[in-house]
Parts: C-alpha cells; sequence; structure tokens
C-alpha cells in the first residue's frame, strides 16, 4: 500500500514491530533515521535480488578457429562443427558435403578467414573472391 507524493518519494506503510525495531537501531551504527536504515536495508535487499538477466540469444554461427587446413565453424542450430576444409581446388564443408553452403557463406564473413584467403587466391588457390 503505498501513496504517491509530489516530490518523488512515496510513503510505504511498515508494520509497527518492524519500525520499532528501526526506532531502536537509529543512533547505532551511524544511522541517524529511519528513513536512512529502511533505504540501507533496501539497497541491500537489491543488492541480493538483482533482476534476472535477459538472456542474449547466441549467434547461429560463431569462428572457431583456423588452421593449417581449414577452419571451424559453430554450428548452434544443428549444434555442430563445421570443419572446412580450405586446399587449392576450393572449400569444402564436411557438414553439408558442399563447396558452397551456409557455413562456407558465414566463413567468408570473418575478416581473418577473408585475409587467409586472399593470400592464397594470390598463390593462385580457387577460391571465392571475398
Ligand atoms: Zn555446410
Amino acid at each position: 500500500m503505498t501513496e504517491e507524493n509530489k516530490n518523488d518519494h512515496v510513503t510505504i506503510k511498515i508494520p509497527i514491530e518492524l519500525v520499532n525495531e528501526i526506532d531502536k537501531r537509529v543512533g547505532t551504527h551511524g544511522y541517524r533515521s529511519r528513513a536512512e536504515i529502511t533505504k540501507q536495508a533496501l539497497r541491500e535487499f537489491m543488492e541480493k535480488n538483482p533482476l534476472p538477466k535477459i538472456e542474449k540469444s547466441l549467434p547461429h554461427f560463431e569462428h572457431l578457429n583456423m588452421d593449417a587446413t581449414g577452419v571451424k565453424i559453430i554450428d548452434r542450430q544443428l549444434k555442430r562443427v563445421a570443419n572446412i576444409i580450405i586446399n587449392p581446388k576450393g572449400m569444402h564443408c564436411d557438414i553439408c558435403d558442399k563447396h558452397q553452403c551456409a557455413h562456407i557463406d558465414f566463413a567468408l564473413t570473418v575478416p581473418d578467414i577473408q585475409e587467409e584467403i586472399r593470400k592464397k587466391r594470390i598463390e593462385g588457390w580457387q577460391l571465392p573472391n571475398t
């Protein structure tokens, strides 16, 4: 039960027993008023009871790593890791068993992979333009 006040404060009704307990503590531990104790108690309550975090949805694809043979892309929808082989003949995805798929399309958007592919294209590897 609250009543709105004109200067951004509200009045909250608290059982008298609790107020008596608060009053006993006014003048102790450096607290000078009911309001000070109540505010401190509420701050501690907020700290102990944080608002639930809004869960951010994780991206569908994520670049896991890159080595001499190719790159790994996490597919969270399939809950699998796509191993994309990169060699002089092109790119190949082991999940899709294809040279062109969503995993390869995603891999081609990752700056580190783009850079590697550009280098290999200069060496004559048959890779997509990035
Ligand atoms: Zn694929």
